[in-house]
């Protein structure tokens, strides 16, 4: 029989670089990306849990941990659980826009076919949102050679959803209800990805 897949979730960034911040807020709220990576990550084991889907959080803690570091962390995972894994890199977008968009490393892998399942989930589950998409390989995914994509031997993606810097994303991006849609997400997108 085969067995599922295992999920690496990389919740990137640590509390001292904190990664991307939103503007603040007339009433002095401020989105860190730390803290949304970790919550989004938090939120997709919970369902995880309940689903009975394996999985590995890459960075437990709450400091900074080296893209090295985790790229190490996944590739050890990979190396030891004896079976297929995918990895998921948790991120919301700035540097003005608005959306969705779901990153692989260069060339045609595994990653782009799962990377196209994750982006048709946020489709479904956000179809008043834009999709960001580079259709010029023939799939919606966006490539690049970001490091932890580029360098762990597994199938690797990275999600940026919605973008902190943008007013109306970030209404989706600190809401209960946003945040939920988010997860669900990526728990649709994990469901399918664990039987392939
Ligand atoms: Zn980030």
């Amino acid at each position: 029989m085969m067995k599922n897949r295992l999920i690496l979730l990389d919740n990137g960034h640590g509390e001292e670089t904190v990664g991307k911040r939103s503007p603040v807020l007339q009433d002095g709220s401020q989105l860190f990306e730390y803290e949304f990576n970790r919550d989004i990550v938090k939120r997709i084991t919970k369902t995880l849990d309940k689903e009975k889907i394996e999985y590995v959080v890459l960075v437990p803690e709450l400091k900074d941990i080296s893209l090295a570091e985790r790229v190490k962390r996944a590739n050890a995972h990979h190396a030891e659980c004896g079976k297929h894994t995918c990895l998921i890199s948790v991120h919301a977008n700035a540097g003005g826009g608005t959306g969705f968009e779901v990153f692989t490393s260069v060339d045609q892998t595994k990653s782009d076919e799962f990377a196209q399942i994750m982006f048709d989930c946020f489709k479904e589950e956000f179809p008043e949102q834009k999709m960001r998409s580079d259709r010029l390989d023939g799939d919606d995914d966006k490539e690049s050679n970001f490091y932890i994509l580029k360098n762990t031997n597994c199938p690797a993606m990275l999600t940026e959803s919605f973008f902190m810097d943008n007013l109306q994303d970030l209404k989706i991006l600190m809401s209960e209800n946003g945040r939920s849609r988010i997860a669900r997400a990526h728990v649709n997108a994990i469901k399918k990805i664990v039987k392939l």
